[in-house]
C-alpha cells in the first residue's frame, strides 16, 4: 500500500526555493573551510629552530644582522648577516636552500628583557650593533577558536542530538505531527467487504461514510454529524481495519497515528503535534483522523495534584479536547479513535460533541469467525473439502488477527510439507500451534514422567467427560508444547452467562489432573500448578465477585470503575477470614468430588492413560469408546458427528 509521509515544508520545494539552491548546510561548510584555512595556512617562510644558547653564541660571534622579537610569545626571528660562510655554518650545507629567505632562524627566548640585556652587553664589548625590533602579534584564528570553539562544539552536539531524537527532522520539526497520511488517490483497497462480521459496528460507521460522501444532505437539514467515534474492543478485533474501511469507502484522505506518537521527551511537543495534525487535516478536509491506542494520551486526568506526574500528557489531552471542540461541525474532519480500555479514558473525551459514539468491536462469535475465515482464505489455495464451519467452531476466543494468523500459519505448514493445497490437518496444526505454542517433541521426559503426565491428563479427560456442565473435550495430548507438558483441549461453550453449576463442574475438571495423580500414583507433583491457579482464581471470583458462596451470598466486592487505587480492602478482617474459608471449602469440595469420580472409574481412567502413553494424542472419539457417549447434548456432539 502506498503511504505518504506528511509533507515537510522545509524540503518539499513548495516554499519557492528550488532544491540545490542556497542551503544552510553549504553555508556551514563554507565557514568551517574558511576557519580551517586561516588556522593552518601560514604564508611566512620556513625558519630553522635553534636553542637560545646557540643564538647567544651567534650573537657573540657576530653572525646576526637583525632580530625581531615577538613579545607576546617570547619568540625571536633572526636574520643572519649576508655572509655565505656564516650562513653555511649556522644552517648546515643541506638546509641552506630550505631557509633561504630572511629571517632564517628562530628561537624561543626567556624574555625580551633578557635578550635585550645580552645584546647590549655584547654590543658594549665588541662595539657591533644589532638591530632589534619588538612586535606584538595577535593570533586571530586561535583567539577566535578559543573563544567560540566550545560554543560551536555545543551547538553541533545539540543539533546532532535533536536530529536523533526527532528522527532526522531537526529540532524545528519536533512539534510536527507524525501522522501517516494515506491520500485519496492512493488506492487503500480496504472496504467494508474486507471487514467480516462486525455488522453492528459497520452499521454505526456507515453513517459517517454517508456524511463524508455527501455532507450537504445532512447539513441542509440542520443535522450535525458526530465529530468522533470511539472504537472499543480487544486487540486484533479489526478496529484499525474498520477505520481504514471507512476512509476507503468514503474515498477521503486518512490520517493514521498512534496515541503514543504525541508523546515526546520535550515539554509542549504533544500539544503542538495535536495542533499540527488538525491544521494539516483542515487543509485536506473532508478527511478522517484515526488515533490508535488513544489511552496513551486520553487517560483520565489525575484528581490529586500531588500525583500529577505526567503534566505533559494532560496538556496534550487538553489540546486534543480543544481541537475537537474547535473545528466547526461542517469542517468535515471526523476523528476515529481506538482503544481496548474505554474505562480508563477521561470523561471529558467521551462527552457529547467529542467521541460521543462508542462503537464496540467485540471478539467475533462463531458465525463471524466463519466470515473472517472466508475473508482470509481468499488468497489461500485450500482443499475443497475444508470445513470452514468446523474451523470457526474450533477457534473460540480467537480475534480476527488470530484467524488471519491461523490462515497464514496453515499455508506455511502446508508449504513445509510440500503440499499442493492447504488441508484440514494443516489448519488444525496451525490452531494448535497458536493456542499452545510450538510442539517440543524432543523435550526430554523419562518413561516415568511420561506416565505421570498421561495419568494427569487422562484425569482431566475422565472427570470432564463425566460431568454435565464441564466443557466438551476435543483432544488430550502429552506432547509438550510451549511451557506445558501436556494438555486437555476443550471447546468452551460460548455463553453469556455462567451458572454456579457450570463453574463448579469446570473447577472439578481442572482439579481432575491432580486428583488422578493422588488416586493412581499415590503422590502428587508440581504439574498441576496452572490448574490450581485457575481453580483458585475461579473460587475467588465466585466468592468475592459473584456472591455465589454460602456464607457471603449475593455480596460482591467488585469495583467496575477500578478508579479506587486505595490499599484498603472494602471488607473487614473478619470477612477476609470468611472469604478465605469459603474459597478453601469450595476448592476442597470439588477436589474431593474429582477424587471420587476417578476412584469410581479407576479402570477406565487407567485404560485411557495407557492409550495416551502409547498414542500421545487421543481425540474425543477414543474417550467415548471407553466411557460411552455423554448423555448430555452439547455442541460437541455436533462437531464429533462432523469429524
Ligand atoms: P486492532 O486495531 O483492533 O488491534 P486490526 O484492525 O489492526 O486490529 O486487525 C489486525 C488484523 O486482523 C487485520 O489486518 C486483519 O487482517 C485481521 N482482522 C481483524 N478483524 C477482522 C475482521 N473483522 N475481518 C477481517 N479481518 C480482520
Amino acid at each position: 500500500m502506498a503511504e505518504k509521509k506528511p509533507e515537510n515544508p522545509i524540503n518539499n520545494g513548495k516554499n519557492g526555493k528550488p532544491s540545490g539552491g542556497f542551503s544552510l548546510t553549504w553555508f556551514y561548510i563554507a565557514i568551517a573551510t574558511a576557519l580551517i584555512f586561516t588556522i593552518f595556512y601560514d604564508d611566512s617562510a620556513p625558519m630553522k629552530e635553534v636553542q637560545y644558547s646557540d643564538l647567544q653564541e651567534y650573537i657573540k660571534d657576530g653572525y646576526i644582522d637583525k632580530i625581531v622579537v615577538v613579545t607576546n610569545t617570547n619568540h625571536a626571528e633572526v636574520s643572519l648577516v649576508d655572509d655565505s660562510t656564516v650562513i653555511y655554518n649556522v644552517l648546515g650545507a643541506a638546509d641552506v636552500k630550505k631557509y633561504s629567505k630572511k629571517p632564517q632562524i628562530q628561537s624561543q627566548i626567556p624574555s625580551p628583557e633578557k635578550l635585550d640585556d645580552f645584546v647590549a652587553s655584547v654590543t658594549e664589548k665588541s662595539g657591533r650593533k644589532i638591530d632589534i625590533k619588538y612586535e606584538e602579534r595577535k593570533d586571530y584564528a586561535s583567539t577566535f577558536l578559543w573563544t567560540f570553539g566550545p560554543i560551536l562544539v555545543f551547538i553541533a552536539i545539540w543539533i546532532i542530538m535533536s536530529r536523533r531524537m526527532t528522527g532526522g527532522g531537526g529540532i524545528f520539526s519536533v512539534g510536527r505531527s507524525k501522522a501517516q497520511i494515506i491520500e485519496k488517490g492512493n488506492k487503500m483497497n480496504v472496504t467494508f467487504k474486507d471487514v467480516a462480521g462486525l455488522s453492528e459496528a459497520k452499521q454505526e460507521v456507515q453513517e459517517i461514510v454517508e456524511f463524508l460522501k455527501n455532507p450537504k444532505k445532512y447539513t441542509d437539514l440542520g443535522g450535525k454529524i458526530p465529530k468522533g467515534a470511539l472504537l472499543v474492543g480487544p486487540p486484533g478485533t479489526g478496529k484499525t481495519l474498520l477505520a481504514k474501511a471507512v476512509a476507503g469507502e468514503a474515498n477521503v484522505p486518512f490520517f493514521s497515528l498512534s496515541g503514543s506518537d504525541f508523546v515526546e521527551m520535550f515539554v509542549g511537543v504533544g500539544a503542538s503535534r495535536v495542533r499540527d495534525l488538525f491544521r494539516q487535516a483542515k487543509d485536506k478536509s473532508p478527511c478522517i483522523i484515526f488515533i490508535d491506542e488513544i489511552d496513551a494520551v486520553g487517560r483520565a486526568r489525575g484528581k490529586n495534584p500531588a500525583f500529577n506526574a505526567n503534566d505533559e500528557r494532560e496538556n496534550t489531552l487538553n489540546q486534543l479536547l480543544t481541537e475537537m471542540d474547535g473545528f466547526g461541525t461542517n469542517s468535515g474532519i471526523i476523528v476515529l479513535a481506538a482503544t481496548n480500555r474505554a474505562d480508563i479514558l477521561d470523561k471529558a473525551l467521551l462527552r457529547a460533541g467529542r467521541f460521543d459514539r462508542q462503537i464496540s468491536v467485540d471478539l467475533p462469535d462463531v458465525h463471524e469467525r466463519k466470515e473472517i475465515f472466508e475473508v482470509h482464505l481468499r488468497p489461500i489455495k485450500y482443499a475443497e473439502d475444508l470445513d470452514i464451519d468446523l474451523l470457526a467452531k474450533q477457534t473460540p476466543g480467537f480475534s480476527g488477527a488470530d484467524i488471519a494468523n491461523v490462515c497464514n500459519e496453515a499455508a506455511l505448514i502446508a508449504a513445509r510439507r510440500d503440499k499442493k493445497v492447504v488441508d484440514r490437518q494443516d489448519f488444525t496444526d496451525a490452531v494448535d500451534r497458536i493456542i499452545g505454542g510450538l510442539e517440543k517433541k524432543n523435550k526430554i521426559t523419562t518413561a516415568e514422567e511420561k506416565r505421570a503426565i498421561a495419568v494427569h491428563e487422562a484425569g482431566h479427560a475422565s472427570v470432564s467427560w463425566l460431568l454435565e456442565y464441564a466443557n466438551p473435550l476435543v483432544k488430550v495430548t502429552i506432547v509438550p508444547r510451549g511451557k506445558a507438558l501436556g494438555a486437555a483441549w476443550y471447546l468452551p461453550e460460548e455463553r453469556q452467562l455462567t451458572t454456579t453449576e457450570q463453574m463448579l463442574d469446570e473447577m472439578c475438571a481442572l482439579l481432575g489432573g491432580r486428583a488422578a495423580e493422588q488416586v493412581v500414583l499415590g503422590r502428587i507433583s508440581t504439574g498441576a500448578l496452572n490448574d490450581l491457579e485457575r481453580a483458585t482464581k475461579m473460587a475467588y471470583s465466585m466468592v468475592v465477585y459473584y456472591g455465589m458462596s454460602e456464607k457471603l451470598k449475593n455480596i460482591s466486592y467488585f469495583d467496575s470503575t477500578q478508579q479506587d487505587y486505595s490499599f484498603t480492602k472494602p471488607y473487614s478482617d473478619k470477612t477476609s477470614e470468611i472469604i478465605d474459608n469459603e474459597i478453601k471449602s469450595i476448592v476442597q469440595t470439588q477436589f474431593d468430588r474429582a477424587v471420587k469420580i476417578i476412584t469410581d472409574n479407576k479402570e477406565r481412567h487407567g485404560e485411557l492413560a495407557s492409550i495416551l502413553v502409547e498414542k500421545e494424542v487421543i481425540y474425543a472419539d477414543d474417550v467415548e469408546r471407553i466411557f460411552g457417549a455423554r448423555p448430555w447434548k452439547t455442541r460437541m456432539d455436533e462437531i464429533t458427528a462432523k469429524q
